[in-house]
């Protein structure tokens, strides 16, 4: 299933619960704006290539839209669509002042030189530095894109607007970023599954872990479960897998890819594993840290692990979700388990309005007040509604949308 239908789907199921108004259902499924640009930039090597970008908008009641920029190749307008609407309902969950939107640019990032993506990045930011803002809509890195990424889009923006280091989050810590921001959703996701283990009667430590994805969200959620005492057993990125029964040294796997761009499958203290073996591979918890859509109606069924937490954007699509229900496995949903990082987002921007920088001992701190908060909140309404995780928190976000719609009022 697409994952705008997915998303639709599970939106449609919690205004059910709710009993919504259909008025209202309508205008939450309806995306506030749609913007598609074309991208043109010179090549280094002096040819043209034209790009597709995207920004969609779903929506602003509780507060300006926020959400990630992604380079990849299957940016499409329903994926992007899906995860702009995603992110509405992952701001209302984390309970602060913002909206949704989502944007992305068509593209294989790693075929484009720096500066080629630098161009790329400005172009793109010409075309949409109109409908984008610290009040209106605010950027940040998401697949493929970075703080550099940031750095190019703030520069671009307050060519036309003056300096607004606001504009976007996760910058460099030296224009503004907070500390803190580079591991937030990796370190929201050890909190998440802290939280969901504890109510289970168990802890990090003693339980084993696979992570699918070694970019910013599995490297960090890999780093600080090991940290904490998880045994890593498998691991994958785009280059391959790896497993060790023992757990994977990740520490050393990190300085492994650090040095001289070291490729995870050519790691070796652990052994080589099929990829598409590492979402089915034995463990306690499976942590989907890279594309969308990975658990589907092939694969759910044989999936081992007793809880997953979605470190990815909508990595199980509605089929799986039914199946790995079916087989009592607790999953805790994209739109809780990887909202550190819009978490520390929104303290980053709040640092730059109130130009005073906070400590990262106190970043770290609220992001564990703010994951904790939320997972009570889903914990109750899963109680009070007979439902799962995932319904919890659709609930949960879907109704402070439809609250903070209604208290705004229609009057044109
Ligand atoms: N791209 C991240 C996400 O999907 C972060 C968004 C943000 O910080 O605005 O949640």
């Amino acid at each position: 299933m697409n994952a705008l239908a997915a998303t639709n789907r599970n939106f449609r199921q919690a205004a059910r619960i709710l009993g919504l108004d259909a008025k209202i259902e309508k205008s939450l499924l309806i995306p506030f704006r749609e913007i598609k640009v074309e991208c043109t930039i010179p090549k280094d090597d002096g040819t043209l290539a034209s790009y597709v970008g995207f920004r969609v908008q779903h929506d602003n009641a509780r507060g300006p839209m926020k959400g990630g920029i992604r380079y990849h190749p299957e940016v499409d307008p329903d994926e992007v669509n899906a995860l702009a609407q995603l992110m509405t309902w992952k701001t209302a969950v984390a309970d602060i002042p913002y909206g949704g939107a989502k944007g992305g640019i068509g593209c294989s990032p790693e075929d484009l030189s720096t500066s080629e993506l630098e161009r790329l990045t400005r172009v793109f930011t010409q075309k949409i530095h109109d409908l984008i803002g610290v009040n209106t809509d605010v950027p940040a890195p998401d697949m493929g894109t970075n703080s550099q990424t940031m750095a190019w889009i703030l520069d671009e923006y307050s060519k036309f607007h003056g300096y607004s280091p606001a504009v976007v989050t996760g910058k460099p810590v030296d224009l503004g970023g907070s500390l803190g921001r580079d591991s937030a959703t990796g370190r929201g996701v050890l909190f998440a599954t802290e939280a969901l283990l504890a109510e289970h009667g168990k802890s990090i430590k003693g339980s084993t872990f696979v992570i699918q994805g070694f970019g910013n969200v599995g490297s960090w959620a890999a780093r600080l479960i090991h940290e904490s005492g998880g045994k890593v057993i498998a691991l994958s990125d785009v280059t391959g897998a790896l497993k060790n029964p023992n757990g994977i040294d990740v520490p050393k796997l990190i300085r492994h890819k650090e040095i001289g761009n070291g490729k995870l499958a050519d790691f070796s203290d652990a052994d080589r594993m099929s990829p598409d073996e590492i979402l089915t591979h034995e463990c306690d918890v499976l942590i989907p840290c890279a594309l969308g859509g990975v658990l589907n109606r092939e694969n759910a069924g044989d999936v081992k692990a007793k809880f997953i937490i979605e470190g990815a954007n909508h990595p199980t699509d509605p089929e799986a979700d039914e199946i790995l229900s079916k087989k009592g496995v607790v999953i805790l949903p994209d739109i809780y388990a990887n909202s550190g990082g819009v978490m520390v987002s929104y303290f980053e921007w709040v640092q730059n309005i109130q130009g005073f920088m906070w400590d990262e001992e106190k970043v770290n701190s609220e992001l564990k007040r703010y994951m904790s908060k939320a997972f009570g909140n889903i914990k109750a309404l899963c109680g009070s509604h007979g439902c799962n995780p995932r319904m919890g928190a659709f609930v949960l976000g879907v109704n402070r949308v439809a609250r903070a719609t209604v208290l705004r009022g229609w009057e044109a």
